[in-house]
């Protein structure tokens, strides 16, 4: 029964002009002792309508216990007259979202709490007067009550994520990169270093007379280095000599004993050359930035690195570069190569080389470096194109 709409409820009345109006119970937010109460809307406010209590005093008729009884019970008429009505703004309830069925709670301004009858069929509509009239919209919640919809916006949900994972975060870490300072990078570098070194490498078993190789490789690094500084390092794994070289951000380069016990010092040059360009085009912070998003920023911003740290390795270890990143450090190779004098051809006896070892590790997980991304024949055909 909406007030006003019956002669039969006495000053309910008064209500003539309620939208709709629901059965409910109200709590003074100050004893747990709630009464009955019916609520309508009249403009924008809330009107609250609750008998007034006299000590001693007959009980007055429950007109919260159930729409259907209230308005059958013979003792409604019966209702004592006293009749105190509140008002609140709309604006000032604190409305919560309705999910389920069940009773309704309104905060009111006065720290008061109106229960509205959860199984009075006006309900919804009253919920969604309450929220419109606050300014909110109540269409929202009715959308996400549907399950069509919600599944069609996980589905969306879905395919934004996959979006971002293929498209989205790379564009978005170029768009970043110009705006990570370089101290991160030196940062990144030295800490995942020290990670390197502490969970996989061992010292370099120094077979390889190395000086030259390093004299070269600063001259070189100063020639095509485009400013950065650059630290080379020569190491091994635990469990053999390894046949891979890593670019760390900071510009630290290493290399493993497998793969400095069968290049040439020129071939050396030229894959640390390739690895020159990965750190002067800040591939890794690149990648990086894709794989964790601003995290890893934010992690070295804040100085809490090690939590990701493990993901940092895996990326730089596991992760090839995309092919466009490949292929402009190979090109970059290529000039370091020819501004110390040496013949950038050197690269197709490296690649022959790497598909050697490639051929000869069958198919057991290959370094970054042997990995066919991309693939090495098509880098031996570009090392020989003149
Ligand atoms: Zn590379």
């Amino acid at each position: 029964m909406q007030p006003g709409t019956t002669g039969d409820d006495g000053p309910l009345q008064a209500a003539t002009a309620a939208i709709v109006g629901q059965r409910g119970r109200l709590f003074d937010g100050c004893s747990t002792d709630g009464q009955a109460a019916r609520a309508w809307i009249e403009g924008s406010d809330l009107a609250v309508e609750f008998p007034v209590r006299t000590p001693g005093g007959p009980e007055t008729a429950d007109l919260a216990r159930g729409g259907s009884e209230a308005e059958d019970s013979p003792d409604l008429p019966h209702v004592p007259p006293a009749l105190s009505c509140l008002r609140y703004p709309l604006q000032a309830l604190a409305l919560g979202d309705r999910w389920r069925s069940g009773p309704y709670p309104v905060g009111l301004p006065d720290g008061g709490t109106l229960w509205v009858n959860g199984d009075d069929p006006g309900l919804a509509g009253f919920v969604d007067a309450l929220l419109r009239g606050a300014g909110r919209r109540p269409g929202a919640q009715r959308l996400w009550r549907s399950w069509p919809t919600a599944l069609a916006c996980l589905a969306l949900l879905v395919a934004v994520l996959v979006w971002i994972d293929r498209q989205g975060a790379g564009l978005a870490a170029q768009a970043v990169l110009p705006l990570v300072p370089l101290k991160i990078d030196e940062n990144v570098g030295k800490q995942l270093m020290k990670k390197l070194d502490a969970d996989q490498f061992v010292a370099s078993s120094g077979g390889a007379d190395i000086d030259g190789l390093r004299r070269r490789f600063h001259e070189m690094a100063q020639a095509c280095g485009q400013g950065r500084s650059y630290t080379f390092e020569v190491r091994r794994l635990r469990e053999e000599p390894g046949f891979n070289a890593y670019a760390l951000p900071d510009g630290t380069l290493v290399m493993l004993d497998g793969m400095l016990d069968v290049l040439s010092e020129e071939e050396a040059l030229a894959v640390l050359g390739h690895e020159i360009g990965h750190v002067a085009h800040r591939h890794g912070m690149g990648h990086l930035l894709k794989a964790m998003g601003l995290l890893a920023v934010a992690g070295v911003v804040v100085s809490d690195f090690s939590n990701v740290l493990a993901t940092t390795v895996s990326v730089i270890q596991f992760r090839s570069h995309s092919r466009a990143a490949e292929r402009e450090a190979d090109a970059h190779a290529r000039e370091c190569l020819a501004r110390v004098g040496i013949d950038p051809r050197v690269m197709v006896g490296l690649w022959m080389k790497f598909r050697a070892e490639r051929d000869r590790r069958g198919g057991a997980e290959l370094p970054a470096w042997l990995g066919s991304h991309p693939g090495l024949e098509e880098r031996l055909r570009a090392a020989q194109q003149p």
